[in-house]
């Protein structure tokens, strides 16, 4: 990948900076791509940022790519049980009413 595809200091730091960038833009998620899907989660495995990466990915709604181990997919399934823990929590949090006051 090239640095102006990151955000953050950290991009100079990335394991994918000396590798070919396609590597790391599969055409789909599964099939003829599984093995270049593996091969960029074998360089991110090993990359120093990848906290970083990922964080960025999540947070810029990235949609495309390969981004700290993680396929587009991986991320959307991230976002979706994220939400759908959040949704719990908002509503274990809601009160009946009525039941505080007696
Ligand atoms: S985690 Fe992967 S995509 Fe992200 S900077 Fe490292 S090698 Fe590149």
């Amino acid at each position: 990948m090239t640095a102006t595809l990151y955000a953050g200091e950290w991009q100079a730091a990335g394991a994918c900076l000396s590798a070919d960038p396609e590597i790391f833009f599969p055409v789909s998620g599964t099939g003829a791509s599984a093995p270049q899907i593996e091969q960029a989660r074998q360089i991110c495995g090993g990359c120093p940022v990848r906290r970083e990466c990922l964080d960025w990915a999540m947070s810029s709604g990235e949609m495309h790519g390969i981004w700290g181990g993680s396929t587009p997919e991986d991320r959307t399934r991230a976002r979706r049980a994220e939400a759908a823990r959040r949704r719990h929590a908002r509503r274990s949090l809601q009160v009946t009413p009525g039941i505080l006051a007696s």
